[in-house]
């Protein structure tokens, strides 16, 4: 019997990609979903954080077509970054033109820089493991080049000071809710698009929105929220298990034991938990993946979610906030992808706050923070509009990239595969996935369950 931990998108495309074999999909929510739930309240919907769907693999495109049928909307982004009182187009590198004359000169002046002879980092590649495990995305690649340096020595070093003091540096530092010098840049490769010069200095002298980055279009249910995908995928599984709470692996006998006291036993076991979890509740492994794990680093993320009465008064999709003294990094505008995420009259605003693991969760005064912030930056005139507050936490959002976490990944992947368990999924392979990119790596553990290792 397979064993599946996790009925987040990962592991349901794992099962729905074992249908036919003996598996058991375990979730310890009341339903399934993980990070691609959604939330009910009166005639809003709520995502945990904005979930919008952008494909480029045409066989996950596909799938996702046919399991979201008609009732899906498909849209091109309407993303800005606020500067000072100013909205940029994103991305922020090459529509600059709005922003103050002293800004400009400073963007473009440390662009051209990066540009001079001598000046630019050799371009960034990856090396292969030495000892490659058997599926892709448990091979933990080295990077070389711009990718290994630091993100903050990386981005001066590809977009120049200016951008980097003006963008890339405060942004990043709130999104990931740590010093930027302190990761690594072998993430980027795909997320931050790097302009041509003309294209900066077009940018900077008038606004064109060139669809750079890696969601200009993307697509999204027309109504319920983002969990319409999951659903989708567990309406058609009947080996789905809500409410059942792995506590205990003992990787030698394959046995997993849940809080109830029941035990399942199991002939491989495929698991989308976060690592920490995962080997803290797992025995039997080598003794390495026991101190392996402790170097690994994350933030946690609050999305705080605004019912607001009246119109938005806009059309935007999200925007980023690198401004120091506003409490989120990004906010979205839920109502205006569908508006069927509120009732009649009603619009919603959904802003994104990332914290130190040891400073989650936020306390309650955090909600007050965010709504008058909202005010503040003007994505809402007027806190007496807001209707319901409704928080909803991540304790896992984003994996920290480091030297350290390239160090313990290998060490942590061989000690698991040894014994027949498969980590996957956003927190499983601690990597930056997309939701794509997490149904990938269901097919792909998929494909090597049933071979039968
Ligand atoms: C802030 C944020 C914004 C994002 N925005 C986007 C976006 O716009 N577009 C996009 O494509 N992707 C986005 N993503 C990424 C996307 O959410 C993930 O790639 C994907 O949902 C991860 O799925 P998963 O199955 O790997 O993990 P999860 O969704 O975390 O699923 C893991 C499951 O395991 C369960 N579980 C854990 N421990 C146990 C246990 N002991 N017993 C039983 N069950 C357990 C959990 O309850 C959960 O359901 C975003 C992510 C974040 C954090």
């Amino acid at each position: 019997m397979i064993l599946i931990i996790g009925a987040g998108l990962s592991g349901l495309s794992a099962a729905w990609h074992l249908r036919g074999h003996d598996v058991l999909v375990l979730e310890k929510e009341r339903e399934p979903g993980g990070l691609a739930r959604s939330v009910s309240e009166d005639g809003f919907t709520f995502d945990f954080t904005g979930h919008l769907l952008h494909t480029r693999d045409p066989q996950i495109a596909a799938l996702c077509d046919r399991l979201l049928g008609a009732d899906q909307v498909r849209l091109e982004r309407r993303a800005f970054v606020q500067h000072g009182d100013r909205l940029v187009p994103y991305p922020f590198q090459a529509n600059i033109a709005s922003l103050p004359d002293d800004v400009r000169i400073e963007c473009v002046k440390g662009f051209v820089e990066t540009l001079l002879p001598g000046r630019a980092p050799a371009p960034g590649s990856f090396d292969a493991p030495a000892r490659p495990l058997p599926l892709s995305f448990l091979n933990v690649k080295t990077p070389r080049g711009a990718y290994a340096l630091s993100f903050l020595d990386w981005a001066k070093a590809t977009f120049g000071d200016g951008f980097t003091r003006q963008f890339f540096e405060p942004y990043n530092a709130k999104n990931f809710a740590c010093d930027v010098a302190t990761i690594s840049a072998d993430w980027v490769s795909w997320a931050i698009p790097k302009p041509a010069l003309e294209d900066v200095l077009r940018g900077a002298m008038a606004v064109v929105d060139k669809a750079f980055g890696y969601n200009p279009r993307f697509v999204y249910p027309a109504s319920g929220g983002i969990r319409r995908l999951p659903d989708a995928f567990a309406r058609e599984l009947d080996c789905v298990k809500t409410t059942q709470t792995v506590v205990a692996i003992d990787a030698v006998a394959k046995v997993a034991r849940l809080a109830d006291g029941s035990r399942v036993r199991y002939d491989a076991l495929l698991t989308t938990q976060p690592l920490p979890e995962l080997i803290a509740m797992t025995t039997g492994l080598d003794a390495a993946a026991y101190a392996a794990v402790r170097q690994l680093r994350w933030c946690s993320v609050a999305s705080f979610n605004f019912g607001v009465a009246g119109t938005l008064g806009h059309d935007r999709h999200w925007v980023y906030y690198p401004d120091r003294t506003l409490p989120f990094y990004r906010a979205g505008f839920p109502t205006n992808l569908t508006s069927a995420m509120a009732p009649p009259g009603q619009t919603s605003i959904c802003a994104e706050v990332a914290y130190a693991p040891d400073r989650f969760p936020p306390s309650d005064d955090d909600t007050a923070r965010v709504r008058d912030g909202l005010v503040a930056c003007g994505a809402l005139d007027d806190a007496r509009r807001v209707t319901r507050a409704t928080r909803l936490d991540l304790p896992y959002a984003y994996v920290l990239f480091d030297e350290a976490r390239r160090a313990a990944l290998p060490v942590l992947f061989e000690a698991l595969v040894a014994r027949d368990v498969i980590p996957l999924g956003r927190y499983g392979s601690w990597n930056y996935l997309s939701m794509e990119d997490s149904i990938a790596q269901g097919i792909e553990a998929a494909r090597y369950a049933k071979g039968g290792r």
